[in-house]
């Protein structure tokens, strides 16, 4: 059952603050969306998670013209992607997008993580791709992101951050947690002269409990 949209926009505000406080975001970098219906109820653009309040959020529809928003703030810069992966990806209903500083450093050095902890069963594939670079804001962008997410419930972004989608706004933030974690080990492993990758057969054996594994929303 689909939340009601005044829990959504209060979970919003809540999942924005516990990612600046978990230092997965700084200021006013990143930005929330969840489906609420036929809208995508997006966090505004450039207010840090400390003064944003649940009216600021802005709804936007999931049908027909891009980039009409209703709200007293102008949606996030990133509006597109997350429009984009909701209308592609109906197994999606919360996006998290952050500039964590692991994830971000192999974004940086455009390297894709391989499957270095069993972990990585939950984002359905044996790694976690990068998209190729665009400017922030820009359809260039969105494509890119829906094309690295296909099959995925993550990626990293080019020279930028990474994004992780979920079935509510629980399991994505968790898996913000969780890829931030796997880049952050990547990133020690890539240090000490590599390590051992799992297997697409050990990867899909870890998979099949993964749909009920971990931290799960206790109203769903
Ligand atoms: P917004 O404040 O517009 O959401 O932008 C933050 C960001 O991370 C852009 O990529
Ligand atoms: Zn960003």
């Amino acid at each position: 059952m689909m939340p009601l949209e005044q829990t959504l926009r209060e979970e919003i505000l809540a999942r924005a603050r516990d990612m600046d406080a978990s230092g997965l975001n700084r200021g006013s970098s990143g930005n929330i969306s969840a489906r609420c219906g036929g809208s995508m109820l997006v966090t505004p653009s450039g207010v840090p998670p400390a003064r944003l309040e649940p009216a600021m959020i802005a709804k936007m529809s999931l049908e027909g013209e891009h980039g009409r928003w209703e709200g007293p703030l102008k949606p996030s810069t990133e509006w597109r992607f997350h429009l984009d992966l909701m209308r592609a990806r109906p197994d999606l209903n919360a996006l998290v997008h952050t500039h964590a500083p692991f994830s971000t450093i192999l974004a940086i050095a455009r390297k894709p993580i391989p499957a270095v902890h069993y972990m990585m069963a939950a984002f359905g594939g044996p790694d976690i791709r990068c998209s190729g670079y665009a400017c922030y804001g820009t359809a260039e962008l969105s494509e890119e992101v829906v094309r690295a997410m296909a099959g995925r419930k993550g990626c990293l972004m080019a020279n930028h951050g990474m994004i992780v989608g979920g079935e509510n706004l629980t399991r994505a933030t968790w898996l913000a947690h969780e890829l931030e974690a796997l880049a952050h080990q990547y990133f020690h492993v890539l240090q000490i002269g590599g390590g051992h990758i799992l297997s697409e057969a050990e990867l899909a054996e870890t998979a099949k409990g993964f749909a009920s594994y971990g931290v799960q929303d206790p109203k769903a």
